[in-house]
C-alpha cells in the first residue's frame, strides 16, 4: 500500500478526484465503535455513521471477523452460479419484510432503479403497456442515477441532467387530497420515503399515508417504499412503512443493511415477482458473498438485541433533543424523526453548526440546508447521546452569543 502524507491527501483529492463533494476539513484513519479517529489521533463521536450506513459502528468485532474470513474464502463468483449465502439472506429479508423475493444490488439508488423497472415490468407483462407513469413527492430523494433522479424532487439535482424519464408527477406532501387527481390508471407506481431523509428528515403524515394507500387501492398502482434510509431497523422497526398503514409491493433497502459493505436490495411481492423473467435485470456484483456475509452479520446483531433497544434509545434521544430545542427556541424551530433518525430544523443555514460541532469532536451533517441530521450507529449508548446533545448545546449557545 502506498502512503501519502496527510497534507498530500487533500492536495491529491483536490487535483484528481472529481469535485462532486464539499468535504469537511478532516482526514479519518480508523474507527472504533461509535468513534472515528483522525490523522492526528483525535477521536470524534460519529452521529453521521457514513450517512446512515455504519449501523454496527466501526470495526465491529463480529463484522470484522466475518468479512475477513469471507475475504479469505471467497468474495465474488458472479450471479452465473449458486453460492450459499444469497438464498439465506433473501429468506431472512423476506421474513422481515413480508415480501417474497429479493433482488440484490450494490447501493440505494440501484435498489430504487430495480423497483422502478420491476413496477413497469409488472404492467408490461399484464399487457397494460401504457401504464408507465410514476407519482413521487415534493422533497423526495431517491438517488442520482437517471431513473432514481427522475423521481427525486429537487430541481438543483435534476435540471443539469434533463431530460429525465418522462411521466413523473410530484404530489405535494402537505396536500393529501391532491393525490387523487395525480394517481390514475396510467400510474405504474407511487414511490415514497416514510421519512424523507435527504429532504430534511420529514416524516410523511398519517393523512398522506392513508391517501397513498387509498389511491393505490383505487387504481391498482403499485406502491414502492424507498426505505434505503428508514429501513433495516433505523426507525425502531425493520421497515417504517407498516406503522403508517402502508403495505408496499416493492421496498428499496440499502445503507444500514450492509453495515458499511455496499449492499442494496429490492424486496418484491409475490405478484410482482411472478411477472419478472430471467434476464430482465441484473448486476455483476449484486449479492456477492462478501456483501451477503456482511448483511447476515448485521441481521444477526439486529435481531440479537439491537432492534429491540432502538425504541428506548430513541425515546432518550428525542427527549434530549426536545430539551435542547426548548433551550434554544430561536435557533431550533422543529425536532423531527423517529428511531435513530433525527433532524433539527434550524432557523438559519445549518452549515455553521456542523462545522462548530466538528471542531468539538462531534460529527453530524446538514441536509436540506437548514436541518442538522443525526444518524447514530445502532450501538450508540444513552451516555453517548447525552454527550452529543451536550456538544450541540455548547454549539447553539455559542451561536446565540455571536
Ligand atoms: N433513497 C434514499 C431514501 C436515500 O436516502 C438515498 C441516499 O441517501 C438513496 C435512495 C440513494 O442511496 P445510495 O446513495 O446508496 O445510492
Amino acid at each position: 500500500m502506498t502512503t501519502v502524507s496527510v497534507p498530500d491527501v487533500r492536495t491529491l483529492e483536490s487535483q484528481h478526484v472529481l469535485q462532486t463533494y464539499r468535504r469537511q476539513p478532516v482526514v479519518f484513519e480508523r474507527g472504533e465503535g461509535t468513534r472515528l479517529i483522525d490523522d492526528r489521533g483525535r477521536a470524534y463521536l460519529d452521529f453521521v455513521s457514513g450517512v446512515g450506513v455504519a449501523s454496527l459502528g466501526h470495526a465491529h468485532p463480529a463484522l470484522t471477523r466475518a468479512i475477513s474470513e469471507q475475504a479469505a474464502t471467497l468474495i465474488q463468483t458472479s450471479n452465473l452460479y449458486f453460492h450459499r449465502l444469497q438464498g439465506e439472506l433473501a429468506a431472512r429479508l423476506s421474513a422481515l419484510t413480508g415480501l417474497e423475493r429479493a433482488f440484490f444490488c450494490n447501493s440505494g439508488t440501484e435498489a430504487v432503479e430495480a423497483c422502478l423497472k420491476f413496477a413497469r415490468r409488472y404492467w408490461f407483462t399484464r399487457g397494460e403497456t401504457a401504464r408507465t407513469r410514476y407519482v413521487a413527492f415534493s422533497h423526495a430523494f431517491h438517488g442520482r442515477t437517471m431513473g432514481s433522479l427522475s423521481v427525486t424532487w429537487d430541481e438543483h439535482y435534476r435540471a443539469p441532467f434533463a431530460p429525465l424519464i418522462p411521466g413523473v408527477a410530484f404530489a405535494a406532501t402537505d396536500d393529501p387530497a391532491a393525490l387523487d387527481s395525480l394517481v390514475d390508471g396510467s400510474t405504474a407506481a407511487v414511490i415514497v420515503e416514510p421519512i424523507q431523509g435527504e429532504g430534511g428528515v420529514r416524516p410523511i403524515t398519517p393523512a398522506l399515508a392513508s391517501a397513498i394507500a387509498s389511491a393505490c387501492r383505487r387504481t391498482g398502482a403499485l406502491l414502492i417504499a424507498d426505505e434505503v434510509q428508514t429501513g433495516s431497523g433505523r426507525t425502531g422497526a425493520f421497515l417504517a412503512s407498516p406503522a403508517l398503514g402502508l403495505s408496499p409491493d416493492l421496498v428499496a433497502l440499502g445503507k444500514a443493511l450492509g453495515a458499511g459493505v455496499p449492499v442494496g436490495t429490492a424486496m418484491i411481492s409475490r405478484d410482482v415477482a411472478a411477472t419478472i423473467s430471467a434476464g430482465d435485470h441484473g448486476t455483476t456484483y449484486g449479492g456477492n458473498l462478501l456483501a451477503c456475509r456482511a448483511a447476515l452479520v448485521f441481521l444477526d446483531e439486529l435481531e440479537g438485541g439491537l432492534l429491540a433497544a432502538i425504541p428506548g434509545l430513541s425515546a432518550h434521544l428525542f427527549g434530549r433533543l426536545r430539551d435542547l430545542a426548548a433551550r434554544h427556541p430561536r435557533a431550533i424551530v422543529d425536532v423531527r424523526g423517529a428511531g435513530l433518525m433525527a433532524g433539527l430544523e434550524c432557523a438559519a443555514d445549518a452549515a455553521p453548526i456542523i462545522g462548530a460541532a466538528l471542531e468539538r469532536g462531534l460529527l453530524v451533517n446538514r441536509t436540506a440546508t437548514t436541518v442538522v441530521r443525526l444518524l447514530p450507529p445502532y450501538i450508540v449508548t444513552e451516555r453517548e447521546i447525552d454527550e452529543a446533545v451536550a456538544t450541540l448545546d455548547q454549539v447553539f449557545s455559542e451561536g446565540a452569543r455571536r
